[in-house]
């Protein structure tokens, strides 16, 4: 089976939710509910909770990511992060090209590729995410649109740097929305997903890509999503707030 080839990633995006104490009792609530998952657990979190989060999670199963990261390492670039201040840090994942940045913040294919590269020259491990308008699926173009938009992302990136990319397959239409891809539409584009890296590197490296689904996973949904023999994982936006909810997803993908 293929998808035993890939790891399992169950990453929460906290978006812009929690201070730093809540942030410390969200991560302790969670924390023992996940500690026997059988996949990789990961928490993505606004850049005021990294430090908090870090020391929260040390020693446990929880890594921790940011929510973007600029693509120069320093200058006048007001309110931005740059990778190296991530990996000065030790934050081990970061996530790029979530929809919502590209929506509200001018987010294009281009500076999400430039994000991703100073992502991964940094030694980070990145949440690329893809995916498409309702619009789009409307006009019958999901499968180009999440095509170009992974090959443009993923330019000047090496074989072995794919090795720290996670790919979040998440519609727009779905996100935050409550209304979720069936399990066959999750799948079906994901299966793409995987065909467009495997023609730009090769079977191996996409059979062993990890490729999640993301929008409106939730307790309910998440173990037919995680079954999809393309579907290797979660990004979870509002249920990764409820460690009840989030320790479910995690339990589903951990069978
Ligand atoms: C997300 O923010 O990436 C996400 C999938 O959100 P939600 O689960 O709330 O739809």
């Amino acid at each position: 089976m293929n998808k035993a080839l890939r790891k399992a990633v169950i990453a929460g995006n906290w978006k812009m939710n929690k201070t730093p104490c809540e942030a410390r009792e969200l991560l302790e609530a969670i924390k023992p509910l996940v500690q026997n998952a059988k996949c990789d657990v990961v928490a993505c979190v606004p850049f005021v909770d990294l430090q908090t989060a870090l020391d929260a999670t040390a020693g446990s199963n929880i890594g921790i990511g940011a929510e973007n990261c600029h693509w120069e390492a320093s200058g006048a670039y007001t309110g931005e992060i740059s990778a190296p201040m991530l990996k000065a840090m030790s934050v081990p994942y970061v996530i790029i090209g979530h929809s919502e940045r590209r929506t509200y913040f001018g987010e294009t294919d281009v500076t999400v590729n430039k994000r991703v590269r100073a992502a991964l020259d940094n030694g980070l491990t990145v949440i690329l995410c893809v995916g498409e308008y309702l619009e789009q699926r409307e006009q019958g173009i999901t499968g180009e649109v999440v095509a170009l938009q992974t090959k443009i992302a993923l330019q000047g990136v090496s074989a072995d740097e794919l090795k720290r990319v996670i790919i979040a397959y998440e519609p727009v239409w779905a996100i935050g929305t409550g209304k979720t891809a069936t399990a066959e539409q999750a799948n079906e584009v994901c299966a793409l997903i995987r065909s467009t890296v495997a023609g730009l590197y090769s079977w191996a490296a996409a059979n062993a890509l990890t490729i999640q689904y993301g929008g409106s996973m939730n307790a309910q949904n998440a173990a037919e999503l995680l079954d999809q023999p393309d579907v290797d994982g979660g990004l979870i936006g509002g249920a990764s707030l409820k460690p009840a909810d989030f320790a479910e997803i995690v339990k589903a993908a951990s069978r």
